[in-house]
């Protein structure tokens, strides 16, 4: 991985879901996990992949000519794309003169990263707010990571990580030097469920948060609220027997689901596997507020 270029799939000025106030939120590309209900897929794969907007299509057959291993045809007047063909050298993007691929993601370089960033140090002056640096997995572009919040914090601008922890302790406690919160995704206490939903184990992330509660990092745990997943009062439970022995200053939000992002799966041809899950219930998710605060941690509003 060239640790010089980072690679992206979006940057967010004026985000209120990222954090504190008002923020810029750096969107990193590659994720280790693959959550039924995740909601950036454009974020899963490092690899910066092509969407077609078939919609757009004139039909020229450019892109079918352009296409060296052959991966694009029309099949019944419609383009396919052979994905085992692709090689992901982009002649297609060049080549269509009607836009319709679309890149998920760009590589760019930390300075790039920053100049955007600057832009709106009025907002996070006015506001308390800061820079938030999400994915994707940020962890996983470790060097670029703490490059871009080694800037930040020369700048003075506010840093939160937004993370799911799946990563070595070595590299979380690095990255933690650097900022000033965590927003730390917390999905399942059951580890065979978690592997299930996730698929990874979540040994390494419920170690890496109990080491990092230790440190002195302000940290809010984000638990999505997945209808028949994980908002069940046995997690909920669980989850907050286990909070409740962490140190340090800690707050929780609970985040609505909803399958919002069945188009994004399309274009990108992926299985949407969160596509029949309902959208959280309030009532459930005031009870499992309830819960939580009954265990005497702080659920924010
Ligand atoms: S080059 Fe673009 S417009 Fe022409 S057939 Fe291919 S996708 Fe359609
Ligand atoms: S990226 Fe390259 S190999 Fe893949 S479909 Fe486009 S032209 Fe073909």
């Amino acid at each position: 991985m060239n640790e010089e270029l980072v690679t992206i799939f979006s940057i967010k000025h004026y985000a209120i879901h990222d954090g504190p106030d008002i923020r810029t939120t750096v969107f990193l590309k590659g994720c280790p996990l693959s959550c039924w209900w995740c909601h950036n897929p454009e974020g899963l794969n490092h690899r910066i992949e092509l969407i077609r907007n078939l919609e757009k299509c004139i039909g020229c057959r450019e892109c079918v000519s352009g296409c060296e291993p052959a991966a694009l045809s029309f099949v019944e007047r419609k383009l396919v794309k052979d994905e085992t063909l692709c090689t992901l050298c982009y002649s297609c993007l060049e080549i269509c003169p009607a836009m319709v691929f679309e890149p998920t993601g760009w590589k760019t370089t930390v300075a790039e990263i920053i100049q955007e960033i600057e832009k709106d140090i009025p907002f996070f002056d006015q506001s308390g707010g800061g820079v938030t640096f999400s994915g994707g997995e940020p962890l996983m572009q470790a060097p670029q990571l703490v490059r871009l919040l080694k800037e930040c914090g020369r700048l003075s601008i506010h840093r939160a990580v937004d993370t799911t922890l799946f990563a070595d302790s070595k590299t979380v406690m690095e990255v933690a030097r650097h900022a000033e919160l965590f927003l730390v995704d917390l999905k399942l206490m059951d580890e065979d469920k978690h592997r299930l939903y996730t698929g990874v184990s979540n040994r390494m992330i419920l170690a890496n948060l109990a080491e990092l509660s230790n440190s002195g990092t302000e940290i809010i745990i984000r638990i999505p609220q997945i209808p028949g997943i994980n908002d069940d009062e046995e997690n909920i439970k669980a989850s907050a027997e286990f909070l409740k022995k962490l140190n340090g200053r800690i707050s929780i939000e609970l985040l609505p689901y909803h399958s919002s992002a069945t188009a994004k799966y399309k274009k990108l041809n992926m299985t949407y596997p969160g596509r029949d899950i309902p959208s959280s219930s309030p009532e459930t998710i005031k009870r499992n507020r309830s819960i939580l605060e009954s265990y005497g941690l702080t659920v924010l509003p």
